[in-house]
């Protein structure tokens, strides 16, 4: 609890500094919640697991903690098979929850329906590229609870992420190769 005042402290100390020196890297600025923000996200699956990880403390990822999103993004419809996920997709998530959560005014939880996916598995999916990206560990498909997928686009298409399919119920976004748009 001491921690985490301090932390808060510290954080509007650096806004306050940031916006005196210059504005325009507001962009910067942390959130207020301990469990939302640019270098650590607040994620859920379908099959019930759920964790808050802090992933990297400025440019150095946390080996351990990239460890446990594994798990969490794990194949639990097929024996709980696991890879190492790309980074780069927990960041572009935490830079859509952060933004969301500060629009919302509250932390956004992301709820992950498919993350890895063995390729077994995979080749049973009607319409599943048999090359996903899923298989190779650089997707997810998501929903941002209690916010529609329509919206959820916009915000990742206003941060260029790579890979972005726009499906009535989830949204998947993906760290593969860039300017891929598709609708389900
Ligand atoms: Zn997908």
């Amino acid at each position: 609890m001491i921690l985490k005042t301090r932390r808060q402290f510290i954080n509007v100390m650096a806004v306050a500094s940031v916006a005196l020196a210059a504005p325009s890297i507001l962009y910067a600025q942390d959130t207020p919640w301990a469990e939302v923000g640019y270098d650590r996200i607040l994620v859920a699956n379908t099959n019930g697991d759920r964790l808050a990880v802090r992933f990297r403390t400025g440019q150095r990822y946390d080996a351990s903690n990239l460890q446990r999103l594994n798990w969490l993004w794990r194949d639990w419809r097929d024996g709980g098979a696991q890879r190492q996920i790309d980074p780069l997709l927990f960041g572009d998530l935490a830079l859509i929850q952060t933004r969301m959560s500060l629009d919302f005014g509250e932390p956004k939880l992301i709820l992950i329906n498919s993350g890895f996916r063995t390729a077994g598995r995979n080749a049973t999916i009607e319409g599943a590229a048999r090359n996903s990206q899923h298989v190779q560990g650089r997707a997810c498909d998501f929903n941002m609870v209690g916010v529609s997928p329509a919206l959820v686009v916009g915000y990742a298409e206003s941060y260029g992420v790579h890979g972005l399919g726009q499906y009535s119920d989830f949204t998947h976004i993906d760290v593969g190769p860039p300017n891929r748009r598709w609708t389900g």
